[in-house]
């Protein structure tokens, strides 16, 4: 099988080199485009199978060059994932609508990335159907980012919903404070391990008032394990 080709649209040389390093190495091939000019170039030479797109770019932003390269006949079905530094829920439901296929929020872990990227290319477009994560009656939908107890519809910090959104895809295994860390915040990121408390705390409390606290379990001297068994 042929390598999928990624082009990865960002202006900052540190982030693309780390991204370009990460997909290399989990087997794509490449290319790098610093503005949506250099991109424009690539994409003529060459169809990628799919475009990492920074939000923020000099000259043509990232979203308004996703919507263009969606109005295009050529780049119509092209899968673009929003890079965005911005955690502002309506910033990324903004970016769904205007031609992006997913979005990831920066800091984000090579993993996370790498994983994303392969679920994109899986469902080969935007019409994704039955991503969804399911732990009693708590389900999460890796398409639009809802997670649901039941009927209603939990409220939560993009960092809690990354990592139920861990928690949930990795059930059953104890994950220390470190791994978590590595994990959810990625490798390159500097954060204390207490951060990780902090925010399992957050996630609990938005799980409490349904029940679903109990699912994110402390394993003492251990680090966490998401269970739906006592
Ligand atoms: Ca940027």
């Amino acid at each position: 099988m042929n390598a999928k080709r990624i082009l990865i649209v960002e202006d900052e040389q540190p982030i693309r080199e780390m991204v370009n390093f990460a997909l290399t190495d989990a087997g794509f091939e490449v290319r790098e485009a610093a503005d949506a000019r250099q991109a424009q170039a690539s994409i003529a030479e060459r169809l990628p199978d799919l475009i990492l797109m920074d939000w923020m770019l000099p000259g043509l932003s990232g979203i308004d060059f996703a919507r263009r390269l969606k109005r295009e006949e050529l780049t119509r079905e092209l899968p673009i994932i929003m890079l965005t530094a911005r955690a502002e829920e309506a910033d990324k439901v903004q970016g769904l609508e205007n031609g992006s296929d997913d979005y990831m929020t920066k800091p984000f872990s090579p993993r996370e990335l790498v994983a994303r990227i392969r679920a994109v290319l899986r469902r080969g477009g935007p019409a994704a159907e039955d991503e969804l994560l399911r732990a009693d009656g708590l389900s999460l939908d890796l398409a639009s980012h809802r997670v649901n107890a039941g009927a209603t519809l939990l409220d939560m910090g993009p960092t809690e919903y990354r990592l139920l959104e861990f928690f949930m895809s990795h059930p059953e295994r104890v994950y220390s404070r470190s791994q978590l860390l590595d994990r959810v915040w990625g490798s390159n990121v500097y954060v204390e391990e207490r951060t990780v408390d902090v925010h399992i705390r957050r996630l609990r409390k938005v799980l409490e008032p349904h029940g679903y606290d109990a699912l994110i379990q402390t394993v003492r001297g251990a680090g966490y394990r998401f269970s739906t068994r006592a």
